[in-house]
């Protein structure tokens, strides 16, 4: 746990044409994270299976690429005090039908097949997911407000 742990949290294609980015977004801001990285990407079936990697073999898995392939997705990176958990707790459980309300997974899906958010589940997975969204790298902010404070 450290203040700059930093995950990696992509809203599905799901959640991206239901009009959802901008509710699961300022979930992350009000929480109190912080924005490192940003993007809209129409990802590639090859690259999703590196991101899934871990869950080749199993039956749902040809389904799963399909969903993630039919459009694109929001994918961000977060980065704040144990950021890989709580954004997991925030997400709700995998199956929406087990995902309290509050989370979001909770209000506003129902099926595990179209459960329209990402988060990484271990720092070491974060840093992995990272480097295979981001290979440009994150931003650096400065405390130099002067540019956009008059
Ligand atoms: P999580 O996204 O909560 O980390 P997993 O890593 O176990 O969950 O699975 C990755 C994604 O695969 C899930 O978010 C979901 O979209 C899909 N998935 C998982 N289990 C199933 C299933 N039984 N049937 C269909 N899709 C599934
Ligand atoms: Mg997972």
């Amino acid at each position: 746990m450290s203040v700059s742990e930093r995950t990696y949290i992509m809203v599905k294609p799901d959640g991206v044409q239901r009009g959802l980015v901008g509710n699961i977004l300022g979930r992350f801001e009000q929480r109190g994270f912080k924005l490192i990285a940003l993007k809209l990407v129409h990802a590639t079936p090859e690259h999703l299976e590196q991101h899934y990697i871990d869950l080749k073999g199993k039956s749902f898995f040809p389904g799963l690429i399909k969903y993630m392939a039919s459009g694109p997705v929001v994918a961000m990176v977060w980065e704040g005090l144990d950021a890989v958990k709580t954004g997991r707790s925030m997400l709700g459980a995998t199956n929406p039908l087990a995902s309290a309300p509050g989370t979001i997974r909770g209000d506003f899906a129902l099926a595990v097949g179209r459960n329209i958010c990402h988060g990484s589940d271990s720092v070491d997975n974060a840093e992995k997911e990272i480097k295979l969204w981001f290979p440009e790298g994150v931003v650096q902010y400065t405390n130099d407000n002067s540019k956009w404070i008059f």
